[in-house]
């Protein structure tokens, strides 16, 4: 993979999902910006499972670059898992990894790659002001909370940043369903480091997250990564118990003092129904963290390659 008197060759990864129109562009940037390195490199596009014409155009793509290779999955895995699947299949020692819709510069690579010559191992280009909407800023705001209390450190993340590609030995064993790529890094290296790049508006098609799997996404990461829920559970569960005994000081009190009870059914009623809301909440979490477990033992790939070229 090195040799001695060159300087390390970058691989870029993009994940694609139904983005052949800004295929070509991406390309052609790209190839302007990895020239000014003067370092060898590669581009390795990634289709994950897309329904338009992103594969013809990817085919069409690596006949016409030497520097341009295609891995088309089985199925749509999500963006993660594509990312993984062209990191296993980089070949330098630098990986970059960028978006397929043109909202990152690339011409900022150059900026990345100085930061890893500095000593870094992770660095991520983040934007300064987000141009989404504001329930994904909410969303993104979410996972990136969780990202770093499951990672343990304090850098802003971004879909477009470089590592060193031996990081990816620290998992290569990895093979569940639910992958963060930030996550695996951070089971090698703690030395994480962002740099600030402007982001683009979409220029054309919208972004292949629904609000609908925005949340799903959210919760997977809060359940895949972190226990913090099942905590949440337990805290829940000690507030009840509180609550309960205070209750039952109050019921003897009021006796002793007035000798008279409580009155009934509705004060019952409602008890009761708290009580098995706050028990179902509990048992949804666990049964949250059993289905991952589930999971694990059914083990289906992170992915499956169907075709590759050249
Ligand atoms: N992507 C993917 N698989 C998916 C969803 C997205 O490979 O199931 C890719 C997509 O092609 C793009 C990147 O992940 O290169 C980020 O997706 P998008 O731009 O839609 O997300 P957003 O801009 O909302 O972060
Ligand atoms: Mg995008």
């Amino acid at each position: 993979m090195s040799s001695p008197e060159l300087p390390p060759g970058l691989s870029v990864v993009v994940p694609v999902y139904n983005g052949a129109s800004a295929l070509p562009e991406l390309v052609r940037r790209l190839q302007a910006a990895l020239d000014a390195t003067q370092r060898r490199y590669e581009v390795v596009l990634v289709d994950d499972g897309s329904t338009d014409d992103t594969w013809a155009t990817m085919s069409a793509l690596t006949g016409e670059h030497v520097f341009v290779r295609s891995l088309r999955l089985a199925r749509n895995y999500g963006q993660h898992n594509a990312l993984l699947a062209g990191i296993r299949s980089a070949r330098h020692d630098v990986t970059v990894t960028i978006d397929a819709d043109l909202q990152y510069p690339s011409d900022r690579i150059p900026q990345l790659i100085a930061k890893l010559d500095e000593g870094w191992d992770v660095v991520y280009a983040t934007a300064g002001r987000r141009t989404e909407g504001v329930l994904r800023r909410l969303a993104s705001w979410f996972a990136r909370r969780l990202l770093r209390r499951a990672m343990g450190t304090a850098v802003t993340f971004s879909s477009f940043r470089a590592f060193r590609t031996q990081l990816r030995n620290g998992f290569a064993t990895f093979g569940g369903r639910y992958v963060s790529i930030d996550v695996l890094l951070s089971w090698t290296t703690t030395r994480f480091t962002a740099v600030e790049v402007e982001q683009t508006a979409r220029s054309e098609g919208r972004s292949s997250y629904s609000p609908r799997r925005l949340a799903s996404l959210a919760l997977t990461m809060l359940t895949a990564f972190t226990t913090l829920p099942l905590r949440l559970a337990s805290l829940v569960g000690f507030a009840f118990t509180l609550f309960g005994f205070a209750l039952l000081l109050f019921v003897l009190v009021r006796f002793a003092v007035s000798g008279s009870e409580v009155p009934g059914f509705a004060f019952l009623a409602s008890i009761i129904s708290i009580f098995a809301g706050a028990q179902l909440f509990a048992l949804g979490i666990i049964g949250e963290y059993l289905a991952r477990v589930h999971m694990r033992v059914l083990d289906p790939p992170t992915y499956s390659v169907r075709e590759e070229l050249p």
